[in-house]
């Protein structure tokens, strides 16, 4: 889960480093009023959408005074900023900028540890850095057992060239970016810039925050802060019924047990002429309440012209597997076809329970894909 601009610093505060003191404005007058509150002189005004790159696409905008950031609020507001609508802007108190850095702090897989990655050649254009000069980037693997020490931001610190006197500075900032990547579970504390400010010192005017959702139920005040528009509403439906499903644009439905199978499943659909219209693993156990929820979202797409079961019965039974499909379509009214393969343990029982209602059944995953794309084709026509 991302979290936008204003948690991220906000988080960032609460573990010590220093940044501006904004806060969110729903409308163009609440802008105005922040920026009275902070002074009345210059402001930031801010996108605060779930993705990069807002400085370039028009999404931050400098006023010099509460009229004008009013006026930027009203010019921000409602920009569709890479799909992402922008419903609300942070107002940040100006700061003059003398330099920017690149910091972040995500978790390396391949090395099985934290990474610190920084650049003195911050800003706008760090993918370009990364891309065209990767030299410039600096990266130090953390051993999680011993945490971040004074010679790993002190090597960062000479290798940026970064002043002297702003080694000590650099070293907390680099500490608590750490301390709050740790405590949060979180995959990825960034901070694209961090600057060195009219009084020479370092603040983070910028934050990004993954939070690893295998975490959250730990933190469930961080739960509580996942943007509305992060996901759609069927995307939504799925996690509250721990089902993990991601819409596609074909005509087949499919609804599978385990990740892996589903992956095979769309594979098949395809190898035969098909297209997919989801990806959805309903996970184990596949209990009535759950396959419904899962008809639910499958149906909810109204391209799906076919929709396609594959359970493999593992400690599942295929005849439960069987009685909980049929009870699944009791309570949704449809008119598009079925194909369930089942297989696995108590398979046969199982397909006998779903013929026994007229249901299409398969032994094979290529039987049902093709089952299931003929089925599509009767409909379209
Ligand atoms: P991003 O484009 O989505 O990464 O948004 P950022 O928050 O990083 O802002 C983009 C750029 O705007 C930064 O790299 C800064 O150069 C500039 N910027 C952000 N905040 C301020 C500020 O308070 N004062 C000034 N002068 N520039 C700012
Ligand atoms: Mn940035």
């Amino acid at each position: 889960m991302n979290l936008i601009e204003y948690h991220a610093k906000r988080l960032f505060g609460q573990h010590g480093i220093p940044v501006p003191a904004g806060e969110l404005a729903y409308t163009p007058e609440e802008a105005r009023t922040i920026a009275e509150r902070l002074g009345g002189g210059t402001v930031v005004v801010k996108a605060q959408v779930l993705t990069g790159g807002r400085g370039k696409a028009g999404g931050v905008k400098l006023a010099h005074n509460p009229d004008e950031a009013e006026a930027r609020a009203r010019d921000i507001l409602g920009l569709d900023i890479k799909g992402f609508t922008v419903h609300k802007v942070l107002v940040d108190p100006g700061v003059v900028i003398q330099d920017e850095i690149y910091l972040a702090i995500l978790l390396d897989r391949a090395a099985r540890r934290p990474m610190i990655m920084a650049s003195a050649a911050g800003g706008m254009d760090i993918e370009a850095v990364a891309e065209e000069t990767p030299e410039k980037i600096i990266k130090v693997h953390i051993n999680p057992q011993i945490g971040v020490r004074t010679f790993h931001s002190t090597y960062i610190a000479s290798r940026m060239a970064l002043p002297q006197e702003l080694w000590g500075q650099f070293h907390n900032v680099v500490t608590n970016l750490y301390d709050c990547f740790i405590s949060n579970d979180a995959s990825l504390t960034e901070i694209n810039p961090l600057i060195i400010d009219g009084d020479g010192n370092l603040m983070a005017v910028d934050g990004k925050m993954t939070i690893d959702d295998n975490g959250l139920a730990r933190h469930p005040e961080l739960a509580e802060l996942r943007e509305a528009d992060a996901e759609t509403a069927s995307e939504r439906e799925a996690r509250k019924h721990g089902i993990n499903f991601i819409q596609l644009d074909g005509n087949i439905g499919c609804m599978v047990n385990g990740a892996g199978l589903a992956m095979t499943s769309m594979d098949v659909i395809k190898l035969f002429g098909g297209s997919p219209a989801n990806f959805l693993d309903i996970g184990g156990g596949a209990k009535a309440e759950q396959v419904t929820a899962a008809l639910r979202l499958i149906l909810s797409d109204k391209n799906v012209e076919a929709v396609l079961i594959n359970i493999f019965g593992g400690i599942t039974r295929g005849d439960e597997v069987a009685r909980g499909i049929i009870a699944a379509l009791d309570q949704v009214d449809t008119k598009v076809p079925f194909v369930v393969r089942l297989a696995g343990t108590n398979a046969t029982e199982g397909r006998a329970i779903l013929a026994d209602q007229n249901m299409t059944t398969a032994v094979t995953l290529s039987e049902a894909a093709q089952k299931a794309i003929a089925a599509a084709k009767g409909r379209g026509v």
